[in-house]
C-alpha cells in the first residue's frame, strides 16, 4: 500500500498575532465552527473513496490553533478519518496547540482519543518579546502548557521558537533557546520572523536585527542545540534521536499528502493542489457541492526535479547523488559542478555520496537553491531538446 500523510487545517485562533498571515480567524462565531466541522467531515468522507489503496501513516492537525476547536470537534474529525481512511496503528498523529488553550483535561482527553504528538507555540521565553509579537500568553503559561502535555501523557513534544525579532540580540535569543532546552522537548522548530505585508507588525515597520546578526543568532542556536543532543535534520528543525517529525519529512521527501480545510495543500498522483484561503468560501463550497480548489498543477519533471533539489537541500541528509539519478534518470554532473563552487566557499560539503549544506550554507540556502534551480531548468531543457530529435 502507498503511504499518505493527512493535514487538517483548523483556521481559528483566540487572538491574531501581530506577524501572522496564516489562514486563521478569530474564535468568535461558534456557528461558523459548527459549519466548518461539518464541511471537514463531509470533505473527508467524499475524498476517501479515492484513497482506499493508501495507508495513512501521519496525520497533522495544524492551524490556526486546533485546540480552540475543543475536544468534541477534534475527536469527531479524528474518528471520521479513522472510519474512512486506512490509518496505520503506528501513525504519528500531531496536534498543534497554543499555551492559552492547552488545559490538562482537554489534552488528557485528546491523548486518550489517539493524538500522540503535540507541538506547542512557545516562540520566546521573554514576555516583552511575546507581547511585541502580539502573543497572548506569557512564558510561565507556556511552561504550564508543557507540564499539562506531559501530565496528559504526551511523550513526543515539539516546541516552536522564533528568532530575528526586533530588539533581539544573540544573548537574549540564546536565553530563550536555553529556556526551551530546559523544558526537554523531543523536537524543536525555530523560524526567523518574517514581516509579511498587511500584518500589524509589518505596518509598524520595526527594525529587525541585520542579516549578519541573524546569521550569528542562527549559528549560536545550531551549536547550542547540538551540544544539548538535538540533531539538526532540516534548516529550521531539530530533534532528539528518532524523534524527527514524520509528517514534515513527507514534504521534504516529495511523498504524498492530502490536505483538508481552507488554504491546505495536497500532493498526490503527480498533482499539486490547494483549497481557497477564504474560510467562508471553503465551508460554503464544500457544504453546497461547489468548487473550493484554488490552485492546481500537474507536476512535470522540471518542477519535480527543482522541488526535489530545493527540499532535499533544506535537510541535513542532503542530496544523495545515486538516489537522484535513479529517481530522475538525469546525469548529476551539472549540479555537482555548481555545488563544487559552494563547497569551496564553505557553504556545502560532499562525502562521496551525498551533498549537504553546512550550517553557514543553511543560512544562505535561498541563493544556493536558486543556483541549482537554474541548472535544473537548463538540464531539463537540454534533455527535452535531445529527446525530441
Ligand atoms: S496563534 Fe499562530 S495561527 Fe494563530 S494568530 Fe498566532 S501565529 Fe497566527
Amino acid at each position: 500500500m502507498q503511504s499518505l500523510g493527512i493535514y487538517i487545517h483548523v483556521p481559528f485562533c483566540k487572538s491574531k498575532c501581530g506577524y501572522c498571515d496564516f489562514c486563521s480567524t478569530l474564535d468568535r462565531e461558534s456557528v461558523q465552527k459548527d459549519r466548518y466541522v461539518n464541511a471537514i467531515l463531509k470533505h473527508i468522507e467524499e475524498s476517501s473513496e479515492l484513497f482506499t489503496k493508501y495507508m495513512v501513516d501521519t496525520v497533522y492537525f495544524g492551524g490556526g490553533t486546533p485546540t480552540i476547536l475543543g475536544k468534541k470537534f477534534l475527536i469527531l474529525i479524528l474518528k471520521k478519518l479513522q472510519k474512512h481512511f486506512n490509518i496505520a496503528k503506528t501513525a504519528e498523529i500531531t496536534l498543534e496547540a497554543n499555551p492559552e488553550s492547552s488545559d490538562l483535561q482537554l489534552l488528557k482527553r485528546l491523548k486518550k482519543a489517539g493524538f500522540n504528538r503535540i507541538s506547542i507555540g512557545v516562540q520566546s521565553s521573554d514576555d516583552e518579546e511575546l507581547k511585541m509579537l502580539g502573543r497572548i500568553h506569557t512564558f510561565e503559561e507556556a511552561k504550564k502548557a508543557v507540564d499539562n502535555a506531559r501530565s496528559a501523557g504526551f511523550i513526543n513534544l515539539s516546541l516552536d521558537l522564533m528568532y530575528g525579532l526586533p530588539g533581539q540580540t544573540s544573548e537574549t535569543f540564546l536565553a530563550s533557546v536555553n529556556q526551551i532546552i530546559k523544558l526537554t522537548p523531543e523536537h524543536i522548530s525555530c523560524y526567523a520572523l518574517k514581516l509579511e505585508p498587511k500584518t500589524p507588525l509589518y505596518n509598524v515597520k520595526p527594525t529587525l536585527p541585520s542579516d549578519d546578526e541573524q546569521a550569528d543568532m542562527y549559528e549560536a542556536m545550531v551549536n547550542t542545540l547540538a551540544q544539548s543532543g538535538y540533531e539538526q535534520y532540516e534548516i529550521s528543525n531539530f530533534a532528539r534521536k528518532g524523534m524527527r517529525s514524520k509528517h514534515n519529512q513527507k514534504y521534504w521527501d516529495l511523498s504524498e499528502y492530502l490536505g483538508f480545510g481552507p488554504s491546505s495543500h495536497s500532493f498526490c498522483g503527480g498533482r499539486r493542489f490547494s483549497y481557497t484561503k477564504d474560510i467562508k468560501a471553503y465551508i460554503d463550497g464544500i457544504l453546497n457541492d461547489g468548487v473550493v480548489i484554488d490552485e492546481f498543477e500537474e507536476v512535470g519533471t522540471a518542477n519535480r526535479l527543482g522541488e526535489y533539489l530545493m527540499l532535499r537541500l533544506r535537510t541535513a541528509d542532503g542530496i544523495d547523488e545515486n538516489q537522484f539519478v535513479r529517481k530522475f534518470g538525469i546525469d548529476f554532473t551539472p549540479f555537482a559542478n555548481r555545488l563544487s563552487k559552494h563547497i569551496e566557499n564553505g557553504y556545502a560539503s560532499y562525502d562521496g555520496n551525498s551533498y549537504r549544506l553546512t550550517s553557514k550554507g543553511f543560512f544562505v540556502s535561498n541563493s544556493i537553491i536558486l543556483d541549482l534551480l537554474t541548472a535544473a531548468e537548463e538540464t531539463v531543457r537540454v534533455k527535452n531538446i535531445f529527446n525530441s530529435k
